[in-house]
C-alpha cells in the first residue's frame, strides 16, 4: 500500500515540479529575471554566482580560492560548483514549486552532474531558456554595473571579454545538450524588462 502511495507522490511531484535553467552570456539579465519570475512563481533560485560571492563575503576558504579565478573571470572547478548545487537542493527539500538554476550549468560537465543529481530525486530539467543578447551590449552592461556592483570581475573590459570567450567555448555546449532533447527555446535578451519576462513567462506556461 505505501508503495502504492510513494507512486503516487512521485507521479504528481514529476507533474507539478518545473525545474528551469536560465541561461545565457554574463550580463545578460539573469539574475534580474530570475528575481521577477520568483516572486511570479515562487521558485527557488539558485545562482552559482550568488552562493559563490556570499562564500567570498563570509571569507571561507572555499571563498578566498573561488575569488582568485572569479576576478579573472575563469570558471571555478565543477566539483565545488556541484557540491554547492547538491546541498542547496537537498536543503529546499521536497516543497519548493521547482528551481531556477542560473549561472549553472556552466559545462558539459556540469549539466551531467546535475541531471544527475535531480534524477536521484525524481525529478528533471523541463527548458533551458536563452537569453540572447550581442556581445558589445554584454561589455557595457557589464561595466555599467561595475560602478554600483562592488565586483571586480565588472570593472575590467580584458575580464568582461575573456568570461564572454568562456561561455562560448565552454557554456554555449550546455545548450546544444539539452538542445538535443527539444528543451531549448531562445529568447531576445535585449528590450524593456518587463516584455522579457512576458516572453519567458509564455514559455514557462507552456511547459
Ligand atoms: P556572470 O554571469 O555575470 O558572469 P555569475 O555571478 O554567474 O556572473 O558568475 C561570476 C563568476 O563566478 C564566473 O565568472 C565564474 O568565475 C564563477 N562561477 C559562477 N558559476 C559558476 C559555475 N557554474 N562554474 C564555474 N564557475 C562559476
Amino acid at each position: 500500500m505505501s508503495i502504492l502511495i510513494n507512486w503516487f507522490k512521485s507521479l504528481f511531484k514529476i507533474k507539478k515540479m518545473q525545474n528551469i535553467i536560465l541561461f545565457g552570456p554574463p550580463g545578460s539579465g539573469k539574475g534580474t529575471q530570475a528575481a521577477r519570475l520568483v516572486e511570479k512563481y515562487g521558485f527557488k533560485h539558485l545562482s552559482t554566482g550568488d552562493l559563490l560571492r556570499s562564500e567570498i563575503k563570509r571569507e571561507t576558504a572555499l571563498g578566498m580560492e573561488a575569488k582568485k579565478l572569479m576576478d579573472k573571470g575563469q570558471l571555478v572547478p565543477d566539483d565545488v560548483v556541484i557540491g554547492m548545487i547538491d546541498s542547496a537542493v537537498q536543503e529546499a527539500g521536497d516543497s519548493v514549486r521547482g528551481f531556477i538554476f542560473d549561472g549553472f550549468p556552466r559545462n558539459v560537465a556540469q549539466a551531467e552532474a546535475l541531471d544527475s543529481l535531480l534524477g536521484g530525486k525524481e525529478m528533471k530539467i523541463d527548458r533551458l531558456l536563452v537569453l540572447e543578447v550581442p556581445e558589445d551590449v554584454i561589455v557595457g552592461r557589464i561595466l555599467a554595473r561595475g560602478e554600483t556592483s562592488g565586483r571586480a570581475d565588472d570593472k575590467n573590459e580584458p575580464v568582461i571579454r575573456d568570461r564572454y570567450k568562456v561561455y562560448r567555448e565552454y557554456t554555449v555546449a550546455v545548450a546544444d545538450y539539452y538542445g538535443d532533447r527539444g528543451l531549448v527555446k531562445e529568447i531576445p535578451g535585449v528590450g524593456k524588462i518587463e516584455e522579457i519576462t512576458d516572453l519567458l513567462v509564455s514559455e514557462i506556461d507552456a511547459i
